[in-house]
């Protein structure tokens, strides 16, 4: 065992969330140590030639407008573009394309999305005004839920804005519209199915399903957030966010290391006072972040947990499992229908909203859906270095799958005892394979290579993606927002002071946003409320 210094701060966990944290609180001056278990930096950030020689495939997280929207970026950007971070972005975003082969595009300006609503159930144009109307003068608000401590004196300010704004029974429709599914919401809003089939899929990516409660406010925010921001990926791949942030960290005097698993944190009277590693190495700092699950956190790394906290934690549930396939290809995919298939970044393959509702519903069942939303991402659109000249790549993502699977909803797999095998892996992906080349006319043909990562694969590969759910735990009302991750522990503080809770499990959930990094930054940061008082008198005095 090695004592190996003290240090202003320890970040466990390389996520996007541990990693924006640490770079606020070095640019702050803040000396810091992440540790990271893993052999790469970023967690769900990462990308490798894990098909052939020249494929650069982002292995698990891919598209950036949640970072690029996000606070972190706001204040790092700069500095991360020092460390050679480039965004590259397109005009067509994303799109859903139904069974019959018709295409529903999501662009970037009001006017074209209302033109292509309009294109394809004449009406819906005016709807897509009056939602954009009705947003806008409250995105503050809407999109403020989601970078806040909402227990804590900054959520109480963003709910007295919204009843000084808004007034009682304002701020309760405003409450009520946080809280409508997917489904209510796009069929109270627009009158056509493919207006509703564009936007479904899109909840998926939030860890919900069109059905559960604030699907409809997350499908809201998505929309005007893609419209307004595009889709941006880093050029040369996703890893690059990670390694700008590990650059700019060691820029700042911190330290990061891979391969260094904290397997405890050492407290002292109630205190935060360092970290155990797994070799016996002991690192000593007065705060401690944890980019870890609940269950790792109250269940593992800290000692002497409250029982009755010891059991929520253990109660915290885990959302659907996903399963990513990998496809390298001889030359780029030939979509056959609409000729703006082959330059959009996301295009999902669903029959629609209720299409998506059946497929979760099946999953959530336990079943392989039927019918699954293929998520078919395209890089090469914004950025040609991902792979050869000439050559073509997909990135397919599954997000209606169950961790024990009890039988196949199409009843063709042979589904064994349920466990994640690779046959049954390879078995799932043929029929994704199958129906992504209904539509690919060349998919057969062209395939040079395949890897797919099944959610047992995914959970191998990072700690925080148990049962391969890759939002770090359901996202059902009572798990998200204000009860997030624990009703009974709900926001970043723990029971030991200076220790802090991020990622994906903490709120605002998952996403490659940082919001949970962002907020911890900020409040560890922030003066203690004698200094706050004292500047507030200062700045009274000088006026
Ligand atoms: C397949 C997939 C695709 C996705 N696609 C997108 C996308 O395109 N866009 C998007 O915005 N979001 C996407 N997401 C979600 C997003 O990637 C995640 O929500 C986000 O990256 C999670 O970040 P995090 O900070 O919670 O940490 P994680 O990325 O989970 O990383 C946590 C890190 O902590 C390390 N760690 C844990 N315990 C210890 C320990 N005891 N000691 C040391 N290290 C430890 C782990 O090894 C891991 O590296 C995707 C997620 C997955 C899995």
């Amino acid at each position: 065992m090695a004592e190996l210094g003290s240090y202003d701060a320890i970040v466990i966990g390389s996520g996007v969330n541990g990693l924006a944290c640490a770079a606020l609180l070095a640019k702050a001056g803040r000396n810091v140590y992440v540790l990271e278990r893993s052999d790469w930096f970023g967690g769900a950030i990462k990308t490798a030639e894990i098909t052939r020689p020249g494929f650069h495939h982002d292995v698990f997280s891919a598209w950036h407008p949640l970072w690029v929207g996000g606070a972190a970026h706001a204040r790092l950007g700069g500095d991360l573009a020092r460390h050679g971070l480039e965004y590259l972005n397109t005009d067509h975003p994303t799109a859903t394309l139904y069974p019959d082969g018709e295409a529903a595009f999501l662009l970037r300006t009001a006017e074209a999305n209302a033109a292509e609503l309009d294109r394809l159930s004449p009406g819906d144009g005016a709807a897509w005004r009056t939602m954009l109307d009705e947003f806008f003068p409250n995105a503050d608000l809407a999109f403020g839920v989601l970078g806040t401590e909402l227990w804590s004196r900054h959520g109480a300010t963003l709910a007295l804005r919204a009843y000084r704004r808004l007034g009682r029974n304002g701020t309760a429709e405003f409450g009520a519209g946080l809280l409508i599914s997917a489904r209510d919401w796009l069929t109270q809003t627009f009158g056509s199915e493919r207006a509703h089939g564009l936007l479904a899929p899109w909840v998926l990516h939030t860890g919900l399903g069109p059905d559960a409660a604030a699907s409809g406010y997350m499908a809201a925010v998505i929309a005007v957030a893609v419209q307004e921001g595009g889709m941006p990926i880093p050029r040369g791949g996703g890893a690059r966010l990670a390694d700008a942030l590990v650059a700019l960290i060691r820029e700042q005097g911190g330290t990061c290391e891979t391969e260094a698993e904290v397997t405890h944190v050492i407290t002292r009277d109630g205190r935060a006072a360092g970290v155990e590693l797994r070799n016996g190495d002991v690192i000593r700092a007065p705060i401690v972040v944890c980019n870890v699950t609940p269950t790792q956190l109250y269940g593992r790394l800290l000692g002497n947990v409250p029982p009755a906290l010891a059991a929520q934690a253990q109660r915290f549930r885990y959302g659907r499992s996903e399963m990513q396939i990998h496809f390298a290809l001889s030359e780029p995919a030939a979509w056959e229908g609409d000729d703006r298939l082959a330059k959009t970044a996301i295009v999902h393959l669903t029959p629609g909203l209720d299409g998506v509702s059946r497929a979760v519903n099946e999953a959530e069942r336990g079943l392989l859906p039927a019918e699954a939303t293929v998520v078919v991402g395209q890089p090469l659109t914004m950025d040609p270095s991902r792979a050869p000249a000439g050559k073509g790549l997909l990135w397919i993502q599954l997000q209606e799958l169950p961790w024990q699977v009890k039988g196949d909803a199409a009843a063709e797999i042979d589904v064994a005892d349920g466990t994640w095998t690779a046959v049954l892996r390879e078995r799932y992906a043929d029929r994704i394979q199958a129906r992504l080349a209904r539509h690919v006319t060349n998919l057969e043909q062209a395939l040079l290579d395949r890897t797919v990562l099944s959610p047992a694969d995914l959970e191998r590969a990072n700690v925080n993606l148990v049962h391969g759910d890759p939002y770090g735990g359901s996202l059902a009302l009572d798990q998200n927002f204000l009860w997030r991750p624990l009703a009974g522990a709900p926001g970043h503080r723990t029971f030991v002071e200076g220790v802090w809770h991020v990622g994906a499990s903490t709120h605002p959930g998952p996403g490659l946003g940082a919001g949970s990094g962002t907020i911890v930054a900020d409040a560890i940061l922030e003066p203690p409320v004698p200094k706050r008082l004292a500047s507030k008198l200062t700045g009274l005095a000088r006026r």
